[in-house]
């Protein structure tokens, strides 16, 4: 059975025992912005911009590393996690700054920058395995073994109410909006953005955003039971092949629209953050963007807040979405 979700008031503590530690990120406008949405046919839309891609360690994710390590439940004997990304990096930051022992499990023949950045953390990485399947049930058993605190990416409760300080801020920052729009993987920050408007401003319309090269959570929500597709996106954070019950919960009740686009629109999204907004995006930072800017009927006349996710892409990346053909983006 899943963990139950967290509460608002799980929200505000986590928002206390992260004081200091994370960034306020900021949330900003862009007339360039603006321009190519509307160019695209979404009249009178205005977007802002949560950046997330200025957090510690690149990604939103490290709001919920730091509050389940701050918090401290469970990891006497360290923590234990696979990932090929951005969940082993907030792990590995929130557990060095308290610590805590930190073991990633990789599949083999990882990304090297991602590599490296999660050992200069200190966190021990165990290379094992060739999915991330595989190198799932190897980090169970190393956990088991050592009496460890395996870190699942979708169906902890403690990074859900984490991540979910992001939306508090955003919607500080940013009061009069109608919609936010949130990429989603796993769906932690897509579920944490709903409980947080659910409770605090439930006037704003959440719509999640996944690859249709990786659906998995999209035809869960879809189909209202948790499915697996196969993962073929390039977008590293968005790359998950299945439902997870917790986020998908959240999400049945609360999330107005999930939308797919492709990897192609992602990365003119990507084109647009660096040309528009000099912003460095990675893939999955970019989805929300890339919806709002594939969908302009969708957003039409309204204001609207995409999450940045991260900005960790890889030099190939930025190439690729630099000499992309967005011609259409930048009309
Ligand atoms: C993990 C990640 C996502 C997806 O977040 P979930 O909480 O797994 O849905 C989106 N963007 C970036 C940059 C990520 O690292």
């Amino acid at each position: 059975m899943a963990p139950a979700p967290p509460t608002i008031d799980d929200v505000r503590a986590a928002q206390q025992r992260l004081e200091g530690l994370v960034v306020t990120t900021p949330t900003t406008a862009y007339p360039e912005l603006d321009r190519r949405v509307r160019a695209r046919g979404s009249a009178g839309t205005s977007v802002v911009v949560k950046h997330e891609n200025l957090q510690h360690t690149g990604a939103f994710k490290v709001r919920g590393a730091l509050n389940l390590v701050r918090r401290g439940r469970g990891i006497e004997h360290g923590v234990v996690a696979y990932s090929t990304g951005n969940h082993a990096q907030a792990l590995a930051y929130a557990s060095a700054a308290a610590g805590v022992p930190c073991t990633i499990v990789m599949p083999r023949d990882p990304n090297p920058v991602k590599e490296r950045a999660v050992r200069d953390r200190g966190a021990e990485v165990v290379l094992h395995g060739a999915d991330l399947g595989e190198a799932a049930v190897h980090a169970r058993s190393i956990a088991d073994r050592r009496g460890a605190r395996l870190v699942s990416a979708g169906d902890e409760p403690e990074l859900v109410a984490g991540v979910a300080t992001a939306t508090v801020e955003l919607l500080e920052q940013a009061p009069e909006l109608d919609t936010l729009v949130v990429p989603v993987g796993g769906g932690s920050g897509a579920a944490a953005a709903c409980l947080v408007t659910a409770a605090l401003a439930p006037h704003v319309e959440v719509v999640g955003v996944q690859s249709s090269a990786a659906p998995a959570a999209h035809d869960s929500w879809r189909s209202g039971a948790l499915r697996t597709r196969p993962v073929r996106t390039r977008a590293e954070g968005l790359a998950v092949g299945c439902g997870f019950a917790l986020t998908q919960t959240v999400l049945l009740q609360h999330l107005a629209d999930f939308l797919l686009v492709d990897d192609e629109a992602i990365t003119e999204a990507q084109h647009a953050y660096l040309t528009a907004a000099r912003t460095v995006a990675e893939g999955a930072g970019a989805a929300a963007l890339a919806a709002v800017l594939s969908f302009p009927d969708r957003f039409a006349g309204r204001r609207v807040g995409v999450v940045c996710s991260g900005g960790n892409a890889r030099e190939e990346e930025l190439l690729r979405a630099l000499t992309c053909d967005a011609a259409g983006a930048a009309a």
